[in-house]
């Protein structure tokens, strides 16, 4: 089973806090589907003994792309690759892309899940993040997606510097009160060069403050387990049956092939992303060349991904896996390095299963780096 995302690298403008590739400049959308659709073609043989089990349209804003664009790129996988039947697809979507009309539209076609990137209901702070929609629109396009789809997740942001735990505590509430089944939710970090990062440098933004992100990450862990959510990923919760599959089976190690510019591709044991420009995306498939930097992973470096991703997961690292997949040396190193945590209660056992317990959730990526072999 394997999954394929594909990149669609356009954005209206550009959100402070993101460094994901797109481009505001339309001129070569037509151009850049055509080649999409090309990569697919060329990449088939990657996924040939695989079955298709989830399609993901990621960005940049595929919410973009019109109806028809998104029908020749899902037709282009079915073409091209052994789809399961219902597989899961998901488009991830801007509020501001999000008509009734639009929505109605997308529930008659193959697409089964939406992505919503809300961020926060309130206006000051999508300002604050130059998002391209507005609170209204939040709150309108989700009333009406959700009469029509019932997988849908949304995109909260926590950790805005001087956010009051209270009006987190609002977001949250508006967001569990629509009833999505599904809550993607990450701390507002700051990347190099983004313009929050120039901001803060400048003092014109507050500076990120921890322990706040701590107190509304902690308060979104209690909030969304009263409603019966389950804390599957360090970042993602879902009610059960809603996990995502897609991300799931990055998790868990599966395959995908990543189709388009800055899109990422893994089978197993190499690593492997195009370029992260739209032109030269364009020009090299044009030459029926791949764009693309491949890095072989050794077994250090897949042991050291398995760590990292089992303990951001509810499925937790397996001694037994180690010991399998990696040798006795590394279940040795893995059974010292995680000693200290286990006395701090950040780590716990379970069932022959490692898992970051419910004060470590927060700390997993720093526990993580402290177990990897070097
Ligand atoms: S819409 Fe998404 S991808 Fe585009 S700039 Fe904003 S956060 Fe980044």
């Amino acid at each position: 089973m394997a999954g394929i995302y594909i990149h669609i690298p356009f954005c209206k403008q550009a959100c402070y806090y993101c460094d994901f590739h797109f481009s505001t400049s339309f001129k070569k959308k037509d151009e850049l589907v055509q080649t999409l659709v090309t990569e697919l073609e060329i990449r088939k043989e990657e996924l040939k003994n695989q079955s298709i089990e989830t399609i993901y349209f990621g960005g940049g804003t595929p919410s973009l792309l019109t109806n028809d664009e998104l029908k020749l790129l899902i037709k282009a996988v079915y073409n091209n690759y052994k789809v399961i039947d219902n597989p899961e697809i998901t488009l991830e979507a801007n509020p501001d892309d999000l008509s009734n009309n639009r929505i109605n539209q997308l529930s008659k076609s193959s697409i089964n899940r939406l992505s919503i990137g809300i961020q926060s209901f309130f206006e000051d702070d999508l300002q604050s993040m130059n998002r391209a929609h507005s609170s209204v629109e939040a709150k309108t396009c989700l009333r009406e997606a959700t009469k029509y789809f019932d997988n849908i997740t949304i995109d909260l942001i926590y950790g805005i510097p001087k956010m009051s735990i209270e009006k987190w505590n609002e977001n949250l509430q508006i967001a569990l009160n629509f009833g999505v089944n599904h809550i993607s939710s990450y701390a507002l970090t700051v990347e190099p060069k983004t313009a929050l990062d120039t901001f803060i440098k400048r003092g014109t933004y507050p500076p990120i403050d921890e322990s706040l992100a701590l107190q509304h990450f902690n308060l979104l862990v209690n909030e969304t387990e009263k409603q019966g959510f389950v804390h599957y990923e360090v970042s993602n919760f879902g009610k059960p049956r809603y996990f995502s599959k897609h991300n799931t089976s990055y998790w868990q190690g599966k395959p995908y092939l990543g189709i388009g510019p800055s899109a990422h591709s893994f089978n197993k044991t190499q690593r492997s992303w195009n370029v992260a420009n739209n032109i030269k995306y364009i020009k090299s498939l044009q030459k029926k060349e791949l764009p693309s930097t491949v890095e072989i992973l050794s077994k250090q470096d897949q042991y050291n991904e398995y760590i990292m991703t089992g303990l951001r997961t509810i499925w937790g690292i397996s001694f037994h896996k180690v010991e399998v997949d990696f040798g006795v040396k590394y279940k040795a190193h893995l059974q010292s390095s995680i000693e200290k945590f286990i006395n701090q209660g950040v780590l716990e056992i379970t069932d022959g299963k490692l898992l970051a317990a419910k004060k470590g959730k927060f700390l997993t990526d720093g526990i993580a780096s402290d177990l990897f072999m070097i």
